[in-house]
Order: C-alpha cells, then sequence, then structure tokens
C-alpha cells in the first residue's frame, strides 16, 4: 500500500529525543527517508538505529550542534549533497536554556537560548531554502510555542525566540511561497518530554486539569500535526501556526 510519504526525504533536527523522535518515527512510519540530528554523533547514530526500528522505515543519524550557526550552514551544505532530494524539513531542535528572574538571567545565557533557538533555526531554514528552491519547492515546519503568545514568567529568553520563530514563519511562508515552499509552525502547549520533566509535578498537574482536553501533550500529538504540515494534506496551507496545546488559552 502506497503511504503518504513514499519517496520523500525529511530531515528532523533534534530527533534524539522528545518531539523530535516521535516524528522522525512517524515520518519515517509514513515513508519518508529521514535524517535526524543530535548533538553528538554516536547519540544520533544510535537513535535513529532505534527509530528505524520503530518505525519499520529508513533513518540516518548525523551529528549537528545547532549552536553554531556556521556549523549549521556547513552542515546543510554538506546535506544539499548528500540528500539533493530534501522534500520536508522539521526544525525542532531547540533549548529552554538557564531561566531565571530577568534580573539575574546572565548576557551569556540570554545568548546560548537565542542562538540555538533562533540563529540556528534561521540557519536551518536558510539552508533548506537554499536545497528546495532549486528543485521546485518542498515543506518545512518550525517549532515554536504556546509561550511565543503567553510570555512565561522566568523563562523570558526561551519566550522571546520562540515569539520570533512564529514571526519567521509569516515572513519565510510569504518568501518562499512563489518558489514552492511551504513553510508553517507548530505551537505545543506543554508536552512531556526530557524538556518538561523538570517543572514541578503539582504545576504540570495544574496546566493539566487547565487544559480542556484535560491532559498534558504528548510527543505523538505533535508528531501527528507535524505529518499533516509536511504532507501533501497541507498542499494549501503556508504561513499557519498550528497549535497544538489541548485548548490551553493564550
Ligand atoms: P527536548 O529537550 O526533549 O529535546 C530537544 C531536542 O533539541 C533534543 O534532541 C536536543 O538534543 C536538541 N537540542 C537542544 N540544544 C541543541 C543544540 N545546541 N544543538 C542541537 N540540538 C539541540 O525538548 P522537546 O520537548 O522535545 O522540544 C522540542 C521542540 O519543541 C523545541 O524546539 C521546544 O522548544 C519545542 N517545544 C516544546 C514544548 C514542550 O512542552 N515540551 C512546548 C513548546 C515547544
Amino acid at each position: 500500500m502506497l503511504r503518504e510519504l513514499d519517496g520523500r526525504t525529511a530531515l528532523v533536527t533534534g530527533g534524539t529525543r522528545g518531539i523530535g523522535r516521535a516524528v522522525a518515527r512517524r515520518l519515517a512510519a509514513s515513508g519518508a527517508t529521514v535524517v535526524l540530528t543530535g548533538r553528538d554523533a554516536q547519540e544520533a547514530k544510535n537513535a535513529a538505529a532505534d527509530v528505524a526500528v520503530e518505525s519499520g522505515g529508513t533513518v540516518t543519524g548525523l551529528a549537528l550542534d545547532q549552536g553554531d550557526p556556521a556549523q549549521v550552514e556547513a552542515f546543510m551544505t554538506t546535506l544539499a549533497v548528500e540528500h539533493p532530494a530534501l522534500d520536508i524539513v522539521i526544525a525542532n531542535a531547540g533549548t529552554m536554556g538557564r531561566g531565571g528572574p530577568l534580573q539575574e538571567i546572565t548576557t551569556a545565557d540570554a545568548r546560548t537560548v537565542v542562538e540555538v533557538n533562533l540563529l540556528g533555526t534561521f540557519a536551518v531554514l536558510q539552508g533548506a531554502a537554499r536545497i528546495m528552491a532549486p528543485r521546485g519547492g518542498g515543506s518545512i515546519v518550525l517549532l515554536t510555542s504556546l509561550a511565543a503568545s503567553t510570555g512565561v514568567a522566568f523563562m523570558a529568553a526561551y519566550a522571546a525566540t520562540k515569539g520570533a520563530i512564529a514571526t519567521l514563519t509569516l515572513s519565510a511562508a510569504q518568501e518562499l511561497g512563489p518558489q514552492g515552499i511551504r513553510v508553517n509552525a507548530i505551537a505545543p502547549g506543554v508536552i512531556e518530554t526530557d524538556m518538561t520533566a523538570p517543572f514541578p509535578r503539582e504545576a504540570l498537574d495544574d496546566i493539566a486539569a487547565r487544559a480542556p482536553l484535560g491532559r498534558l501533550g504528548l510527543p505523538e500529538d505533535v508528531a501527528a500535526a507535524a505529518l499533516f504540515l509536511a504532507g501533501d494534506e497541507a498542499a494549501y496551507i503556508t504561513g499557519h501556526v498550528l497549535a497544538v496545546d489541548g485548548g490551553l488559552q493564550p
């Protein structure tokens, strides 16, 4: 039986765990050849091998530190040679960084969050566009957050980068649409991953209780949205930020 993404090639950054890993698994299970990245080469290879087994698909793991835009640029240039038929990019890698009271966040800590979440994602987006445009198109999905529209106390730098990603999605969609490239974003609410694991249990329970759907999100909830936006079912959708948040209100 023909699967939705048969014959497609997809890049998923930060695919070693959490949301990225679930996305890589879902895309591979839907027929895409998947390249996932992790900060450590061995970790990426191991994750790719596991995801290949879990999905029954073809998955490769490569090293990429998104905190260094020059490295991202070099990575995307190599990717263009090794995977010239890149159809889908899910720019998922991101960090919460070291939060804390606004007056106490150091410039260095804020810079790390900006470099990984904004400049790193920006470089992935640029590289993806350079590969996709000459081929006549593709689909790019960025990861923003509910935090972009609510703001989050003690996570100011993180929320600011996610706000920037939402705006970047709109600009890129306008600019790249004529080149056949769709650019959308997913705004997860609170998803159970390593990123949210340090939150106090009572705070997570409170968020789950406030969500109209009565629970926290799972990485698979986000993966389903990524598959939809990546594939042809979303052929006339670009510049959209899709909330996957159980109905949590900004
Ligand atoms: P996670 O911490 O489990 O995974 C983050 C991934 O990004 C990991 O694979 C990690 O290795 C990678 N990463 C972090 N810093 C990196 C760097 N410098 N270079 C390369 N890779 C790096 O988090 P997650 O919950 O799976 O989050 C995935 C994405 O979803 C992030 O962009 C995050 O901001 C976003 N998001 C998550 C939630 C949530 O509730 N979990 C909510 C909104 C948005």
